[in-house]
């Protein structure tokens, strides 16, 4: 399959659960002859199962350990383990997965089937990220902060594609500074943004406080993402218009973000 080499690819935006949009979240970041893919929620496996695109994932990294970004790890060890058994690929994320990882392999391996005894740590061999730290997955550079969750959580910067994607925080001033001189960001916007309610603590975003961060951090797009409701997109948008008058497009399985000359832009879409 021929692929644009630097590109981010959505495959799921949906928090909590897949919905008529797709499945939860989940990304493919293409960079030269790397792919990797970003937070594995439920259907995302599914979608990348028969699409074709799953035999080009070389490296996981999921954010948290919320099922909605973790769910298909074990789907993705399955896949891999049987009935062909592949190479193993490493997954990354913060330490706290592992229990994760754990739980998975203890409650869903098959202990009279060698391959599939502990598919998780088998396939998907994982490699702890302090929050804060930066790393190289194969051509891909990866920088992270640790975000306002109430899960140990990795925002992350991709500075070969000069783009942001928050995953699931509340806005603060670190990651205003995090997401200062990026083009494109790809933000999660998961409640409506209703009078008196904050979310902040609860460790999510709105349209608004979506808004501001693009606002504040200059960036040329923001794409939102991880809407608790498809429906809700009108509200979503008309609040991050009040703080951010640059391009605004909400994420959708199918597209894909890249830059084209000096500018950050939707490079396709499926309709
Ligand atoms: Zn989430
Ligand atoms: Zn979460």
């Amino acid at each position: 399959m021929n692929h644009m080499t630097h590109e981010l690819c959505v495959i799921g935006c949906s928090a909590c659960a897949p919905t008529t949009l797709g499945p939860a979240s989940g990304y493919l970041v293409r960079v030269e002859q790397t792919t990797l893919l970003v937070d594995c929620g439920p259907g995302v496996i599914g979608r990348l199962a028969s699409s074709g695109d799953l035999a080009d994932v070389d490296a996981v990294l999921v954010t948290h350990e919320h099922l909605d970004h973790c769910g298909d790890l074990m789907t993705l060890a399955f896949r891999r383990a049987f009935p062909q058994r592949l190479e193993p690929i490493p997954l990354y994320g913060p330490a706290a997965l592992a229990r994760v990882i754990e739980g998975f392999d203890q409650v869903f391996g098959i202990p009279t089937l060698p391959e599939l005894r502990t598919p998780l740590n088998d396939q998907l061999p994982f490699t702890p990220i302090d929050l804060g730290a930066g790393l190289s997955i194969g051509d891909i550079r990866v920088e992270t902060l640790g975000a306002a969750h109430p899960v140990p959580t990795l925002s992350l910067r991709f500075p070969d594609l000069d783009l942001v994607y928050t995953s699931d925080t509340g806005l603060t001033e670190e990651l205003v500074e995090f997401t200062a001189g990026t083009s494109t960001l790809l933000a999660e916007a998961t409640y409506v943004n209703e009078e008196g309610r904050d979310f902040t603590a609860h460790g999510h975003m709105g349209g608004a406080e979506a808004g501001e961060l693009a606002a504040r951090a200059g960036v040329e797009l923001l794409v939102l993402t991880h809407l608790s409701d498809p429906d809700d997109e009108q509200p979503t948008c008309d609040a991050a218009r009040s703080r951010f008058t640059g391009s605004i497009e909400f994420a959708r399985p199918g597209m894909r973000l890249g830059r084209a000359g000096s500018r950050a832009r939707v490079m396709a879409r499926e309709d």
